[in-house]
């Protein structure tokens, strides 16, 4: 089936970056469209308590966050489809294909917010006991592990940086690598090295993690990667720290991406080098990854769609802007053009 409106904004994606973006289009009166995925809220669906947004001084959990995101974006008109997109025709700067099984919707512009997933270790245990003690998230979650003891798996940045955050928090964690060379920076491994409750376990490799009676990781169960030895490493918490994967298979090819499949984007806008295609939060940084920061991304993605639709004439610029049109389109002309 084919709907043949042509709509202002599609937004591909419904995690945090998304959501915003729509909210943003939403209140801009443009109406938009998300295409929010069959499983939508993002990582943050398996998150239990984030206490790094700000604006929630008590915390919240991570799938009432994202409906609360939701329901704003919904509150101002945003329409949803709860479903996967299955194929994405981009064109430059002409209207744009997004199919949905058999639907396909037609868009003058497109934000992107289809995020990343942390790479998994692939483990028995790992999935069963994600919020019960395993965690792919040392920022989000370190803080919950006062004074226990934890693993960190990875030997690259993200562990390192995971492991001196957490190291704050817990009693003595243990930073497991399947090899003796670390791919993180010198610097970043030094650091990590120079904290007193922090040890290196290598080369091990994680079999399983295995509950304790309270249902929630008790250890892990390693493998040394030479000997084949193996041995039980009692935590209370395990970090998975072994990278991200950008959800970006369904636009490889038709705009640029960076060789481990972040798209690309002409910083600090969000446009790709098609017009009327722009790409926010996860799917492009591969530094930060924070709910701030990729809402915050999604709100530039919503302003640099609502400027290409102004400046393609789609828009008038008075509808946009009310009574203020002047003094605004001023203000906001030069970073968005
Ligand atoms: P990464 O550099 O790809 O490192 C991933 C690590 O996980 C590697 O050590 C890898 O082992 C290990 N690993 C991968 N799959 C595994 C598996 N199945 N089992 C066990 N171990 C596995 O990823 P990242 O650390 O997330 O960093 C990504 C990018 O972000 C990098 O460019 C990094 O510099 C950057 N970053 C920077 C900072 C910072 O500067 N503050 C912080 C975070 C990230 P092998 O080494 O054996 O392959």
């Amino acid at each position: 089936m084919s709907d043949e409106r042509v709509e202002d904004i599609i937004i591909v994606g419904g995690g945090p970056a998304g959501y915003t973006a729509a909210l943003y289009a939403a209140r801009a009166e443009l109406k938009p469209l998300v295409i929010e995925g069959f499983l939508w809220g993002g990582q943050l669906q398996n998150t239990t308590d984030v206490e790094n947004y700000p604006g929630y001084p008590d915390g919240i959990m991570g799938p009432e966050m994202m409906q609360q995101f939701r329901a704003q974006a919904e509150r101002f008109g945003t329409r949803f489809v709860t479903d996967d997109v299955t194929e994405l025709k981009l064109t430059d700067g002409e209207v744009h294909e997004v199919v949905v099984g058999k639907e396909t919707h037609r868009t003058r512009s497109v934000v992107l917010s289809m995020g990343a997933e942390p790479k998994r270790l692939g483990i028995p245990g790992e999935m069963d006991l994600q919020g019960r003690g395993v965690s792919t998230c040392g920022v989000c979650d370190g803080a919950f592990f006062k004074g226990q003891e934890v693993a960190v798996i990875g030997g690259g940045d993200s562990a390192m940086e995971d492991s001196i955050f957490i190291s704050k928090f817990a009693s003595k964690l243990s930073v497991i690598h399947r090899r003796d060379e670390f791919r993180a920076s010198k610097i970043m491994e030094q650091r990590a090295r120079d904290k007193d409750n922090i040890e290196f376990l290598t080369p091990y490799v994680p079999e399983e993690f295995v509950p304790g009676e309270d249902g929630k990781i008790g250890h892990v169960k390693l493998k040394h990667a030479e000997t084949g030895e193996t041995k039980d490493l009692a935590v209370g918490g395990a970090f998975v720290a072994i990278g991200h994967s950008p959800r970006s298979e369904l636009v490889e090819g038709q705009i640029d991406t960076n060789e481990d499949g972040y798209v690309v984007t002409d910083e600090p806008s969000t446009r790709t080098k098609l017009a009327g295609v722009f790409a926010v939060g996860d799917l492009v940084d591969h530094t930060y990854r924070q709910a701030v920061t990729a809402a915050g991304s999604g709100t530039k993605g919503a302003l640099d769609a609502e400027w290409y639709l102004r400046d393609m004439g789609g828009v008038s610029p008075e509808e946009h802007w009310g009574s203020n049109t002047g003094a605004i389109v001023e203000a906001v002309e030069s970073p968005g053009s």
